[in-house]
């Protein structure tokens, strides 16, 4: 039986509440610490490959990858050797090195809109430094965003949607001034009659259109057909550069990311996760023109001590290099449609309202009736249900994103056993909590 009555976290419990005295919430990213969908998470010891090991001795199958970055499983023997013959020569410089250049060129090759590219240690520093970008380029002020993407916890990128009524941002956490939101202009996720709206409302003020052209993190949106393409026009029509916030689909929906998937090429993009190989590191990239403009090439600030970090440069380049294996991502694609298909079927038989939404390794399960194409859409989910199942698939082994508002990752270090285990798991779960 999968179904594990013994499930508990005592040595967790403890950690926990010894981090909890120390570290806001005990964590040090607030996701981690299970808000949503309420009790302790298990604290980790290690992971290989598909799997997660906790304190307190169980196994999970991860379907978080670290939040997107362990696409090629968790330790693997590559990056581990990439990583410690790194680690030998020394673990910063403050100094140029070869592979920085190496890794840039990996990136322009791979990236359609990427001709330079600039490393940081965040995907935040990278959307941070992607809108500067825009800004010190086109000479504009405002911005505009989609309601539910998340772009990192910049001040002016930390803006929800207010009332449908107004397009001017609000802040949503205290420390965000209102200056800092007042030039960001809020638009719903795949509607670009809403953002035609908003550059003809503010002719030449527009510095930027940013989005996650798949939005992940108010669950898995993929874009509707044409949405991309007319942001592309749109923009280019009033002058205003298009950001990608590729930070959790870059390497992941393709080698190429979004962009090479869909066939529409942004202006700026921001990368994040893969690119790091598990370690810190994110990285933004244009053409030439745009990239001279960034210091020390040009007037436009950013700079990082820990930028283009040695041993994060190796993790990067060997995760970069194992994701270029012929037929990688044809086995990502199979294995996330068996796992979508999967969960379909397990929520259709058990009765409860539910779509599953996927692009590539990317999928979320919403305990909602029909399709989620907007954050409005994916605040109407079950989420009380949504977290009854989370624990009982916690208890079975099964490690999912412990939010409605989050996509699942598959990794190519997963089996077709392990999508068949988890399954299972999500019958025995789904019973569970409708019985
Ligand atoms: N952009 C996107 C699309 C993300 O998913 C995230 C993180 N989940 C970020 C930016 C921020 O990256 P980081 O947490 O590395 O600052």
């Amino acid at each position: 039986a999968l179904s594990r009555p013994d499930y508990r976290l005592p040595k967790s419990s403890e950690a926990f509440a010894r981090a909890a005295k120390v570290i806001p919430g005990g964590v040090n990213s607030p996701a981690r610490a299970f808000g949503a969908v309420g009790g302790e998470p298990p604290f980790m010891a290690r992971a290989e490959g598909a799997y997660l090991h906790d304190i307190d001795g169980h196994k999970y199958i991860d379907y978080i990858g670290s939040w997107g970055p362990m696409i090629v499983g968790h330790a693997h023997p590559r990056v581990r050797a990439a990583v410690s013959d790194a680690l030998v020569l020394g673990s910063s410089f403050g100094a140029p090195t070869v592979r920085e250049a190496e890794i840039a060129e990996v990136v322009a090759a791979a990236v359609p809109s990427i001709a330079m590219a600039r490393f940081v240690s965040s995907g935040t520093e990278a959307t941070m430094s992607a809108i500067r970008v825009a800004r010190g380029v086109t000479g504009r002020d405002k911005i505009v965003k989609m309601a539910g993407c998340y772009h990192g916890h910049a001040d002016c990128l930390l803006i929800q949607a207010g009332s449908a009524a107004t397009t001017l941002g609000t802040p949503n956490s205290p420390g965000v001034t209102a200056g800092a939101a007042a030039d960001t202009l809020l638009c719903p996720f795949n509607d670009a009659e809403a953002v035609r709206r908003i550059l003809e409302a503010n002719p030449g003020r527009v510095a930027a259109v940013l989005l996650e052209p798949i939005a992940g993190n108010m669950g898995l949106v993929p874009p509707r057909p044409g949405y991309l393409e007319t942001l592309r026009e749109l923009t280019a029509k009033h002058e205003t550069l298009l950001i990608f916030d590729e930070v959790m689909t870059g390497f992941r929906v393709a080698y190429g990311g979004a962009q090479e998937r869909y066939g529409v090429t942004p202006d700026v993009t921001a990368l994040g996760k893969i690119i790091g190989g598990g370690l810190p590191a994110a990285a933004y990239g244009a053409s030439s023109e745009i990239m001279h403009r960034v210091s020390p090439t040009g007037p436009i600030y950013q700079a990082g001590t820990l930028s283009g970090n040695p041993l994060a440069m190796a993790a990067g380049l060997a995760t970069l290099e194992l994701l270029r294996e012929p037929g990688l991502y044809d086995r990502l694609e199979a294995l996330s449609a068996r796992l979508a298909e999967g969960l379909e079927k397990a929520a259709r038989d058990a009765g409860v309202p539910h779509v599953v939404q996927r692009v590539g390794s990317m999928l979320t399960l919403f305990f909602h009736d029909g399709p989620v194409h907007d954050y409005e859409d994916a605040k109407r989910s079950d989420t009380a249900l949504f977290a009854r199942f989370f624990w009982e698939m916690l208890a079975r082994g099964v490690y999912l994103p412990c939010s409605q508002f989050e996509a699942a990752f598959v990794s190519a270090a997963h089996t077709e056993a392990d999508v068949d285990h988890t399954v299972a798991a999500a019958r025995e779960s789904l019973a569970a909590v409708v019985g």
